[in-house]
């Protein structure tokens, strides 16, 4: 019986990793990946836990799951009335955490959904696990809630490393962990700190213990272990608040935590916290999105001037996108402005002026095309995942992405965050893909990991997903006996 484990590191950076690695402080990860390998996976935007999840667990991205962002508003239902309304208004980042699963689009399955003898450790997503196929749910709770307020993550680590040992001797076929603490070390200092590199050794030993235990049962060839990031991290030097800064420009704006706001004029909300979603005239129902040219007008904003205009213009702000009025999506930058369309299988990218994606100038190629040009670029992979966020109706009228070293939070928040991601810069962007069978020598997409795992386990892959089979493992046994 094959069996797979998916252990997700929150925010490690695949550089941080393989400096650990090459260094020889993962023993038991270099044991496990001589056999198979290591390379670099490209995450989705905004490139933040929970929504960067869902490649891993469903084979889609975030537009086709309608899970665009950790805070959205339902610009089609949500008409003003704050606490009547308040369900159209989503954070999953408090009490409405539960809402994710029944939020992402109904024709998307989850690996919970397919493989029936599956279980999983602090998951964010569990749409189709019973209770007792998510043991850890109230300790995760329980942790996450202590881990925030006192800055302490070993201990969910080691809880996360209690139930994956059980989990081995379970009768499970596949195991999905997650492992906060990279994440919340990292948020506290910088993505290489101390406290970081001694949760990573943490992540280390429980991968022999979890190697010896199969090797006991005689499963650790049959068995598929795949060690990924949801996203990267990079130090914060600057901290706008973004909610603030539309208010210091005479927009009236409503923004978490307290949602409340007399007669808005926009909605803000950040994720990440280097990225947010921006909707015009919040408490006005309406289908369609408003397409840049509009969102440019002064009455659009009930000010007087061209608020994208000014947003470009901060030095915290990489670039905006919005959709275009003759379709597809418009970039902007302060040097000026560009245009994804796509044309066919084929994403084009025509600067208008200025290139804010950074792509070297005009480019037109099919997505796999785009991820090898761009995926060690400044904003890896950026086209296809601007395109992909404006595929959710959920998505704002405006998507707003950071500079490396800014994010839209908060100055004085507690915890401050002294590193962060959400944003489409490359430190954010790129994450280590490990397995225990060789992997792909070129950079692939963190969705691919989803048709992988289904295939090790001899479960079909669904039609309809996003993931190409740009990575289908075989394993050693099999590769040693077609070679013999
Ligand atoms: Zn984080």
């Amino acid at each position: 019986m094959t069996r797979c484990f998916l252990l997700l590191v929150d925010g490690l950076r695949p550089d941080v990793a393989e400096r650990a690695l090459a260094a020889g402080e993962l023993p038991e990860l270099a044991r496990m990946t001589a056999a198979g390998g290591t390379t670099r996976a490209i995450t989705v935007f905004p490139s933040t836990t929970s929504v960067a999840y869902l490649p891993f667990l469903t084979g889609s991205t975030p537009g086709r799951c309608n899970i665009p962002s950790i805070r959205w508003l339902d610009r089609r239902t949500y008409g003003g009335r704050w606490w009547a309304e308040r369900e159209q208004v989503r954070s999953y980042c408090g009490y409405q955490a539960g809402r994710l699963d029944g939020d992402i689009a109904p024709a998307v399955r989850t690996v919970f959904q397919l493989v029936p003898e599956s279980t999983a450790i602090f998951t964010m997503v569990s749409r189709g696990l019973t209770p007792d196929r998510d043991p850890s749910q109230r300790e995760r709770w329980l942790w996450g809630a202590l881990a925030h307020y006192a800055q302490w993550h070993q201990p969910s680590d080691e809880t996360v490393s209690r139930y994956l040992l059980r989990a081995a001797d379970g009768p499970w076929r596949f195991v999905f962990a997650q492992f906060p603490a990279v994440d919340g070390y990292t948020h506290q200092a910088h993505p290489e700190a101390p406290k970081v590199l001694r949760a990573l050794r943490g992540v280390d030993r429980t991968v022999g213990r979890l190697r010896a235990r199969l090797a006991e049962r005689g499963e650790l060839d049959e068995t598929l272990i795949v060690l990924v990031s949801d996203h990267g991290a990079a130090p914060i030097v600057s901290h706008l608040d973004l909610p603030e800064w539309f208010r210091s420009h005479g927009v009236s704006t409503m923004s978490h935590p307290v949602i409340w706001e007399r007669n808005p004029k926009a909605a803000v909300m950040v994720a990440g916290n280097c990225s947010a979603m921006v909707y015009a005239r919040p408490n006005e129902r309406r289908r369609e999105r408003w397409p840049l040219e509009r969102l440019r007008r002064p009455d659009a904003f009930g000010v007087a001037h061209d608020v994208v205009d000014e947003l470009v213009r901060e030095p915290s702000v990489a670039f905006v996108a919005g959709e275009g009025g003759e379709g597809g999506v418009i970039v902007v930058s302060a040097a000026g402005e560009a245009r994804l369309s796509t044309e066919g299988d084929r994403i084009r990218y025509r600067p208008l002026g200025a290139d804010p994606l950074e792509v070297g100038g005009a480019f037109s190629g099919t997505a796999e095309e785009w991820l090898a040009r761009t995926w060690d670029g400044p904003y890896p992979d950026a086209a296809v995942n601007l395109l992909d966020q404006f595929r959710s109706p959920r998505t704002g009228d405006l998507v707003v992405v950071a500079r490396e070293g800014h994010d839209f939070r908060r100055r004085f928040e507690v915890p401050e965050h002294r590193s962060g991601h959400g944003s489409m810069v490359r430190s954010h962007m790129q994450t280590p893909l490990w397995a225990s069978v060789p992997v792909p020598a070129g950079p692939v997409r963190t969705v691919e990991v989803f048709p992988a795992m289904l295939s090790w386990l001899g479960v079909p892959v669904p039609e309809g997903i996003d993931a190409t089979g740009a990575w289908l493992p075989t394993p050693l046994a099999a590769e040693a006996g077609s070679a013999a």
